[in-house]
């Protein structure tokens, strides 16, 4: 079976599964046997924020269906009012649609592959949310004092990644998944992303520098938002490269190890959620005993 292409989720899932915080059967069935997964809650939410905002489908390309009120039913989204999460998610649209209007950033791609083969043949993907074009001076604010970071001039392409979450502000400091504006930049897992594809569009473009926007909107109310840019430290990208050699490297050679590869690593709680749990020999359904001395 060959490597399928190193993906930024992908090299996530290959960390946590070295670190014993995935399960390698579920990365076998997800990125080598291509089984979708289900959507958490949260997740279908920002999937049907992104459709409302930008008129994109998920990877399943099917049309997201909001939950109404009537949804229990089985009855379709025409019925019923919106629950309160898809209420704030369409309003939260409207708002990142007219924020990128105010700073002048014209939507010139939506949901594109993004795809560069290495010399030594590992092929890298990653999905966009949104290539832009500035329109005019874009104006970067230092957080801390309030002044001018930088200004990218109009003409440029930007790569933006527009994320729905319940984690911004204070609900989000302590998450490694969570946003907020003083801790953002010791998070590696959320930051991967903006390496990832500006590292695919510097090589697809031939560019030196492609500017990274990620536009943050709340889950839990209709008025909180973040913009950040991400200025990237160039050595950044050979480091970023090395990794993704490594994960084809795993990849590979669990991949080699056939029966004996990806091992099983049942917890609890990931398996309570797992879509293989039905079917999975493996599985943890009960808490294992463990002893604690006093
Ligand atoms: S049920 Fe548990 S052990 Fe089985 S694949 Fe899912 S996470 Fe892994």
């Amino acid at each position: 079976m060959d490597s399928p292409p190193i993906t930024q989720s992908l090299i996530k899932a290959l960390s946590d599964y070295a670190f014993d915080r995935e399960c390698g059967k579920r990365i076998e069935a997800q990125y080598l046997e291509g089984i979708e997964f289900s959507p958490s809650d949260a997740m279908l939410v920002g999937i049907y924020f992104e459709y409302s905002a930008f008129g994109t489908f998920p990877k399943n390309g099917k049309r997201p269906i909001p939950k109404t009120t009537k949804s229990k039913k089985g009855q379709s989204d025409k019925q019923g009012t919106l629950t309160k999460p898809y209420e704030i998610a369409v309003a939260q649209a409207e708002k990142i649609k007219a924020g990128l209007k105010h700073h002048g950033l014209k939507i010139i791609g939506k949901g594109e592959k993004l795809r560069h083969v290495m010399d030594d043949g590992t092929v890298v993907e990653g999905t966009t949310d949104l290539r832009l074009e500035t329109t005019k001076p874009l104006v970067i604010y230092n957080h801390e004092t309030g002044h001018v970071a930088k200004t990218i001039p109009a003409g440029v392409m930007i790569i933006g990644d527009a994320k729905s979450t319940g984690l911004l502000g204070d609900r989000g400091k302590w998450s490694e998944m969570g946003w907020h504006i003083d801790f953002v930049d010791q998070k590696p897992r959320l930051l991967i992303q903006a390496v990832h594809y500006t590292y695919l569009a510097r090589n697809i473009y031939g560019l030196d520098e492609v500017p990274f926007i990620f536009f943050v909107y709340s889950q839990s109310n209709d008025i909180s938002a973040m913009m950040l840019h991400v200025t990237i430290d160039p050595e950044r990208y050979p480091i970023h490269e090395e990794t993704i050699v490594t994960t084809r490297r795993l990849l590979e050679l669990e991949i080699r190890l056939g029966s004996d590869g990806f091992r099983a690593k049942p917890e609890l709680e990931r398996c309570g959620s797992c879509d293989l749990f039905a079917h999975c020999k493996d599985r943890m359904e009960y808490p294992k005993i463990f002893n604690i001395n006093y």
